[in-house]
């Protein structure tokens, strides 16, 4: 941390910083410049615990933080990224993971032509929720249990890992048998006993950026479930809110490159729920593989015009099966290992 000091800071105040830091285990070094003192701390900052104690002392501008506030998450020697095995899924690294599915499960029939679209296009995980966070009380919450049994129908049938949103610590134990990946939701990104609950589990998290939050924030939630114990942490890019109403979100694809150069882990974007429209899904959704993220989430629905939930935002199964043939075509060329499957389902992947 480096503590700027204002043009006019005396001897005194500077001496005042640096006995400061130096209670609080630092080791001061001062540097006078023709316009301004700064003085470099070094040593833990982490057990300050909260570094603005420093920005009241009398003569101080500002502090500059310069090592990141989250450890565990932050990015390693060489740049070493992480791999996460998902039952037979591997995401992260040099792979590519595709995640398709309905939004919600709403009727086993909806579900098992979602799911097998999905499976059909390559997916590598099949999402499903059955428990729904939605931003009016009266809207469709989800099947809960009944949901659940669907779900874990479809697990069976295609053998891939299924990822769903967990809500509450209360239902953790109730899906951890079915669910192989906890999304946390954007709505509860800092919901750090949801966060913990999950983690403890042992199986992969999902962490969804927050509707309003920062990269850091994000980083720093992820922290908590790394904390925890549980490294198996897949960070998801949903959009944020701004000032823009012509899409849903703003899916910030930004994001993408500046995460993976904080943080080892793998980062996957959802351009279903960054645009909220069906017709920008395969444009963001090519943007976004180009741009280097480590995979896809995409909404899949056989009659959207009759889903409970997001239905302006879910591709028929013929678009998705279109989509991600080029998909898979621009992830191949971008480097990423494609699974046998899909090789093996003849896309041109040359
Ligand atoms: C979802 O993926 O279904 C969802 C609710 O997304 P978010 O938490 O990003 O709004
Ligand atoms: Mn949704």
């Amino acid at each position: 941390m480096i503590v700027v000091m204002q043009p006019e800071a005396t001897e005194t105040e500077i001496e005042g910083v640096t006995e400061a830091l130096t209670r609080h285990g630092l080791q001061p070094s001062v540097s006078r410049g023709a316009e301004c003192t700064v003085i470099g701390a070094i040593g833990d900052v982490d057990a300050v615990g909260d570094l603005s104690v420093f920005s009241i002392l009398s003569g101080v501008d500002k502090l500059v933080r310069i090592s990141a506030p989250y450890k565990l998450v932050s990015s390693r020697e060489g740049h070493r990224r992480s791999t996460i095995r998902v039952g037979p899924a591997l995401i992260g690294g040099t792979n590519f993971a595709f995640i398709a599915g309905p939004c919600a499960v709403e009727t086993p029939e909806q579900a098992a032509e979602a799911c097998a679209a999905a499976a059909k296009a390559g997916a590598t995980v099949l999402r499903g929720d059955v428990y729904k966070h939605r931003t009016s009380p009266y809207a469709f919450q989800g099947l809960g249990a009944a949901g659940l049994e669907i779900l874990a129908e479809q697990k069976a049938r295609f053998g891939l890992p299924v990822v769903a949103e967990v809500l509450h610590p209360s239902e953790v134990d109730a899906m951890v048998d079915v669910v192989d990946i906890f999304r946390i939701g954007a709505r509860n990104m800092q919901n750090f006993d949801l966060l913990r609950a999950c983690s403890l589990t042992g199986k992969a998290v999902m962490l969804k950026r927050g509707l309003s939050a920062t990269i850091e924030e994000w980083l720093l939630a992820a922290e908590y479930a790394a904390s925890s114990g549980n490294l198996n942490i897949i960070l998801c890019e949903r959009g944020i809110r701004t000032f823009e109403p012509a899409t849903r979100n703003t899916l910030d694809l930004s994001a993408v490159s500046v995460v993976q150069q904080k943080s080892h882990l793998p980062v996957i974007v959802d351009p279903s729920h960054g645009t909220g429209s069906r017709s920008l899904v395969a444009p963001m959704t090519l943007a976004a593989v180009a741009g280097g993220c480590d995979g896809i989430m995409i909404d899949v629905h056989p009659h959207p015009e009759l889903a409970r939930c997001d239905g302006p935002q879910a591709l028929l199964p013929d678009e998705l099966q279109t989509l991600a043939e080029r998909m898979w075509q621009l992830a191949a060329w971008m480097g990423r290992e494609v699974p046998a499957s899909v090789a093996s389902a003849g896309h041109d992947l040359g």
